[in-house]
């Protein structure tokens, strides 16, 4: 089955919603026009049930199938923030405010559910309730986590999450998704050494943490190299170092700064050990003394085996086999709805997005003839998991 016909006919309608989200661009957890027009449009489409200010900002539409002898409510979820970046695409819609752009393609997901939610709601051509899940913070603020906590699961009985995200660079029609970790866990750390300051005529009188610092982030890079398994995947980047500040001073402290991105919860708990273990018996190897902070940040975005291969079928109706990638890359980017897939199983698919700029960036922009592949997907997922009769 490819595109959906009615769908089809909608493209132009959804095309518009995107650009009058991408020209109001929010931030964070400050999505209040956008969560309006949501909710506005919930409520146009007929959606049942239309649930504002979850999540802070977040918005939840219930739509009720023609039947419910399944008693399944599954969620489909998309993100509705913004970044704070200064748009540079020239496009005729381009952001009417200053410093901050939808860089990431969340105007695009949410007109997308929107699309399907009016097709679903006009249709009800499936046993059991769809919940549409209009998510704030997903770029920090870890705003689907808030959803959860604010009762989303409970609320509304929700048995599986679904998402999806466009995806620079893999071609327009196509899919990609994985079993297991498909975004990464987005770590960071703070450690902080301590040595003693002095002359820098003198250093046989100081412990230098400017040394510790240097030979230190060398010995953090044999944790990747060195200690994990060659088979596993992680990064572990220093991106900051700070010490000193006069030329003929030796500093008392550094401090390092850095980031750790893993596809899998084993090999995450592995490197913050390694960390624990290497950073204070390296200072004081040196005389020096140091100290970590690990900060733990989204969790892995997990997909769990059944509904992944389920999403892949899905997938493959819309655009036929040889364009779903059922083993694509994972990315060491995060992503929020990890916590939405470790509250309940679910798949995260990526859709092509042609050859446009890289997300985050101020050239990228949503591309609009992925629309119809995206928001047939959703409305077949519907279909196919809450088959009626
Ligand atoms: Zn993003
Ligand atoms: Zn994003």
């Amino acid at each position: 089955m490819p595109i959906l016909n009615r769908i089809a006919e909608f493209h132009d309608e959804i095309t518009a919603w995107r650009r009058d989200l991408h020209q109001h661009p929010e931030v964070l957890f400050d999505v209040h026009r956008t969560a309006g027009v949501v909710a506005e449009k919930l409520r146009a489409f007929g959606v049942d049930e239309v649930v504002t200010g979850l999540g802070r900002t977040g918005v939840v539409g219930i739509i009720n199938g023609k039947s419910n002898r399944s008693g399944k409510t599954i969620g489909l979820r998309a993100d509705m923030d913004a970044l704070t970046v200064t748009e540079k695409t020239g496009a005729a819609y381009a952001s009417s405010i200053l410093g901050k752009m939808h860089a990431c393609g969340h105007d695009g997901h949410t007109a997308m559910l929107l699309g399907a939610a009016r097709y679903l709601a006009e249709t009800r051509n499936f046993d059991g309730r769809v919940a549409l899940i209009f998510q704030p913070a997903e770029e920090g603020g870890g705003g689907g986590k808030v959803m959860l906590d604010d009762g989303l699961v409970e609320k509304f009985d929700i048995s599986e999450f679904y998402g999806m995200h466009n995806w620079p660079g893999m071609p327009l029609g196509h899919f990609g998704i994985r079993v297991g970790g498909i975004m990464a866990a987005t770590d960071r750390f703070y450690i902080t050494i301590t040595g003693q300051g002095g002359h820098a005529a003198r250093p046989q009188q100081t412990v230098d943490p400017i040394i510790v610092a240097t030979q230190m982030v060398t010995a953090l890079q044999t944790i990747v190299s060195r200690n994990l398994d060659p088979l596993d995947n992680a990064v572990l980047s220093v991106t900051m170092i700070e010490a000193g500040e006069a030329d003929n001073v030796i500093s008392q402290t550094a401090k390092i700064t850095g980031t750790v991105r893993t596809l899998d919860g084993k090999v995450q708990d592995f490197i913050e050990q390694r960390l624990n273990e290497i950073v204070p018996q390296f200072a004081q190897s040196f005389g020096a003394s140091a100290t970590i902070r690990y900060a733990r940040g989204y969790p892995v975005t997990v997909n769990s085996e059944a509904e992944t291969q389920f999403a892949a079928d899905v997938a493959t109706e819309i655009v036929g086999a040889d364009r779903v990638d059922r083993d694509t890359a994972p990315s060491m980017g995060g992503e929020d709805f990890s916590f939405m897939l470790n509250a309940r199983p679910g798949a995260y698919i990526f859709l092509g997005n042609g050859a446009s700029s890289e997300l985050h960036t101020d050239t990228y922009d949503f591309n609009d003839e992925a629309i119809p592949v995206g928001a047939s997907y959703w409305v077949r997922l519907a279909e196919k998991k809450l088959a009626a009769g």
